[in-house]
């Protein structure tokens, strides 16, 4: 039996251990060949500065898989799989070349675009000449570290926080900023504030779904934002659906925003027509 959902996902609710565990090694074997079959690609989402008198446009790379059979898949399912299975360091290496390509392409046509975000799993960053690479696929791609923001997610299992402290500070050193994803679920982002220097925060979007007036999540917000404040670094809040959230976040003095309100994730095409329409709002 399923159930079908709002969102319109199937939830297989008593779907046995064997079944998932079939359907987990389906996946694991289509996305060995993914990248090789050329079934990835990058879509692509605004990030834009929110407070008075500010302008600035990043864009976010979000990884899309269309498995010729198994037909597209969520990341949210296939992204835990590529992590334990290890095969998220060549599928990670891959979308950080796509981005910087893209930005490359990007920067020289003169599209107006601040930063390419990428997100990065933890296993990625405990790798071994993990900062070689990204320099060698900067110099390859021809882009600027000051191009790059990388995307740290939180809820990845962190065993190495020394060794990931350090990967990141050279990565800092290189002018790429970094960001703390999803900030404030999983159970150690405080400390984990703590041990790595961060760029920007970015606030999970089940916060910001309930952020009306006198709830929890809306005082929960406001801690966040006066520890960045307090920090001095910038915050994005994901997942911004209506004008309210949009206008309570800026009267928060957070700094920039992401989310459907402003654009859903697109391709290359649409987001450089984005791009354009957000420098030229004269533009129709
Ligand atoms: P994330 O990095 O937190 O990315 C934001 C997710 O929220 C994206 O889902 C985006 O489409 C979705 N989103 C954006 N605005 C809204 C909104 O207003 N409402 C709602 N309901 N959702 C919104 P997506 O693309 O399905 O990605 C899911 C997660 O998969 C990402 O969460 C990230 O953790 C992971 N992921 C995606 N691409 C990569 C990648 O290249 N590498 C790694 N390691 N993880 C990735
Ligand atoms: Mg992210
Ligand atoms: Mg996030
Ligand atoms: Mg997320």
């Amino acid at each position: 039996r399923a159930k079908k959902l709002g969102g319109g996902c199937l939830v297989c609710y008593d779907e046995s251990m064997v079944e998932q565990t079939t359907r987990e090694v389906a996946i694991e074997q289509h996305l060995r060949k993914a990248v090789a079959e050329g079934e990835l690609a990058l879509v692509y989402q605004p990030i834009q500065a929110i407070a008075k008198g500010k302008c600035g446009l990043f864009a976010e790379a979000l990884l899309r898989w269309h498995s010729r059979e198994l037909g597209p898949v969520r990341p949210d399912l296939f992204i835990p799989i590529a992590e334990s299975t290890g095969l998220i360091v060549e599928i990670g290496e891959w979308v950080l070349r796509q981005a910087c390509t893209q930005l490359g392409l990007w920067r020289r046509s003169g599209l107006p675009i601040d930063r390419v975000s990428v997100n990065l799993s933890a296993i990625q960053l405990e790798q071994p000449g993990f900062v070689d690479t990204v320099r060698t696929i900067l110099a390859e791609t021809g882009c600027d570290p000051d191009g790059l923001m990388l995307e740290l997610t939180e809820s990845a299992v962190i065993s190495r926080m020394d060794v990931i402290a350090r990967t990141l500070r050279e990565l800092s050193d290189l002018g790429i900023l970094i960001a703390l994803d999803d900030f404030g679920i999983g159970y150690s982002s405080l400390s984990v504030l703590n041990q790595l220097d961060v760029d920007v925060l970015k606030i999970d979007r089940s916060f910001i779904s309930r952020i009306h007036d006198g709830s929890k999540d809306r005082a929960l917000v406001k801690v966040i934002l006066s520890i960045a404040s307090l920090l001095g670094i910038d915050s994005i809040a994901e997942g911004v659906e209506t004008e309210e959230q949009l206008e309570m976040l800026r009267g928060m003095q957070c700094t920039h925003a992401q989310g459907y309100l402003l654009s859903k994730p697109l391709d290359r095409a649409e987001f450089e027509r984005y791009a354009v329409r957000y420098r030229n709002p004269g533009l129709t």
